[in-house]
């Protein structure tokens, strides 16, 4: 039983950080490092803030946690020191409680029960203590490989090594079929590699996972496009099934800023991507933000991801822009009520570490330098402007307000606009798969495509969303593999392919 009166007696406290200073000097993790000892008294104290709600709203699948994770369950484990229990608990419904640990923005917070009234102190530190459990794992040998006690003889090729990808294949692999993951790049990962960067999460921690499912039979083969190096008839011939987990990389792009067409412009992917290759020993970047005025277009996760990019590579200023005026500090419970994710202004850690945001504003036209400049960005005109989005057709118009226009300097634009679904490719073409006009690959109820035998899981199903999401649908389309193939099937489905977020996490 529960301690119901435990956050009475500690306040939240949150994953301490290193000091600014010393974080900005390097790409180690915000987080500061904690004698194991001293973080596991810690966190036992803050899991002893959770009542064990009869109806656990963290939980539930629409406005808490996705995958269903326990978490009550391995709070209560954790108060009582059991951390064994708990991370047996914690992987029973989630194969990367590391990487939800330090990434998710952790609906399920905003779903607890004591997130209801601030008197009680805030939300049980649920991704804290999700962490905690899974360093602990890692660190006493919890998370040992779980290998197939039955061999099926059936084979399953998954193309994409996202965290889509890696649940499908390591629940598949664990089931008994012989699974090949295909990955077009020359690392595995996908987003988590070259999208985060390693200050949000160590790649330490994606290849100790990538390890254990190594051992567990899983292969993967690097610097392999699905359709092109190996072709569609002979996925057809080598596999029984193939599921895809391409994610929806398609960057969005500005079209009608005049002047996007100087030097110095680009998409944030074309920043973080060399970024995150550099810091993997693979060499400078190209677009360095070192000595430069760097402005972010887009208020959201990537463009968080630039700005604390560009701070590591010394820019000389970093601003952030946003077309939406600044968020409420507090929900407000008409227009988000409690449990659902609330309309609040998102603060990452990178924004503590200087530069500033900027809202309700948009630019103008971006403008060039001069003389032999002339090709390239040195200043943006800014306006202040309103953003009315139509409630039935959910299309945006951004208009001007007012005449005033205010010139800053720019010398290295990132455009963090969203994507806008799954990249044209080859594998899709040789499928007959064509896409929704939201750019996303749909499925049936069983998760199947319009291709036989072919299946579809994270952001390429469900358009640009969260690892917590990826997680869910990959281990969900598992299950519809495995009855495709054997007619049963005892893995678990956490969500159905219709399941959206009641609010969307952007
Ligand atoms: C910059 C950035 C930061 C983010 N930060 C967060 C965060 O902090 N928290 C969070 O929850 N979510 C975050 N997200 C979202 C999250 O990363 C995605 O929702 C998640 O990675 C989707 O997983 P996925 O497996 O579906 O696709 P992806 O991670 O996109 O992986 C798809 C993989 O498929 C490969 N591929 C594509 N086509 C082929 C082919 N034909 N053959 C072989 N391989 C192919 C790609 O190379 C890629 O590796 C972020 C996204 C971005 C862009
Ligand atoms: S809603 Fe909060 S207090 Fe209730 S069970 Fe979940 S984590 Fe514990």
């Amino acid at each position: 039983m529960a301690d119901p009166t435990g956050f009475l007696k500690y306040p939240r406290r949150d994953m301490p950080k290193r000091p600014i200073d010393e974080r900005v000097g390097d790409w180690r993790e915000v987080y500061a490092d904690v004698d194991p000892a001293e973080r596991d008294a810690d966190v036992s104290e803050q899991a002893t803030r959770c009542m064990d709600c009869g109806i656990p709203f963290c939980h539930s699948g629409s406005a808490g946690c996705p995958l269903g994770n326990l978490i009550p369950e391995w709070n209560d484990l954790v108060r009582r020191g059991d951390w064994e229990a708990a991370a047996e608990r914690l992987h029973a419904t989630n194969n990367f409680p590391e990487f939800t640990g330090m990434l998710c923005p952790a609906p399920c917070e905003a779903g607890c029960v004591l997130s209801i009234n601030q008197a009680s102190g805030g939300p049980v530190t649920i991704k804290r203590v999700e962490q905690a459990i899974a360093d602990n794992a890692w660190e006493r040998d919890y998370a040992r490989p779980e290998c197939a006690e039955v061999i099926t003889g059936k084979s399953v090729a998954v193309v994409g090594s996202g965290p889509a990808g890696l649940a499908a294949a390591q629940q598949l692999t664990r089931a008994g079929h012989d699974v090949t993951v295909y990955e077009r790049d020359d690392r595995l990962g996908g987003l988590m590699r070259y999208g985060i960067p390693e200050f949000k999460m160590s790649k330490k921690r994606l290849e100790q996972r990538l390890g254990q499912m190594r051992a567990e039979g899983t292969r993967f083969v690097t610097g392999c496009e699905a359709g092109v190096d190996v072709t569609v008839p002979r996925l057809r011939e080598r596999f029984d099934a193939v599921v895809l987990a391409v994610g929806a990389l398609n960057g969005r792009d500005d079209t009608t800023t005049p002047g996007r067409d100087l030097d110095g412009i680009h998409l944030a992917m074309d920043h973080l991507v060399p970024a995150n290759k550099e810091c993997e020993g693979d060499g400078p970047t190209p677009i360095s933000a070192e000595g430069k005025h760097v402005i972010i277009v887009g208020g959201g996760d990537t463009g968080a991801d630039c700005y604390g990019t560009a701070t590591r590579q010394g820019a000389l200023s970093v601003t952030q822009l946003d077309q939406y005026p600044r968020p409420p500090t507090e929900r407000d419970e008409e227009r988000s009520p409690w449990p659902t994710w609330p309309y609040i202004l998102r603060t990452y850690p990178v924004h503590e570490e200087g530069g500033q945001r900027e809202f309700a504003v948009g630019i103008e036209r971006f403008v060039p330098g001069t003389g032999d400049d002339a090709g390239h960005v040195r200043h943006i005109d800014l306006r202040t402007v309103r953003v009315h989005k139509d409630p039935a057709s959910g299309r945006r118009e951004v208009f001007p307000v007012g005449d005033e226009v205010r010139r800053i300097p720019a010398d290295l634009v990132l455009l963090a606009i969203g994507f806008t679904g799954v990249e044209p490719m080859r594998v899709l073409d040789d499928l007959g798969i064509t896409l929704t006009p939201r750019g996303t690959i749909s499925c049936g109820a069983d998760w199947q495509t319009s291709a036989e035998g072919v299946f579809v899981c994270g952001d390429a199903h469900r358009g640009a969303s969260l690892i917590v999401w990826a997680i869910a649908e990959g281990r969900s389309v598992a299950s519809a593999v495995d009855t495709y193939l054997t007619g049963t099937s005892e893995l678990p489905a956490p969500v159905h392919p219709t399941a959206l977020p009641l609010a969307t996490v952007s």
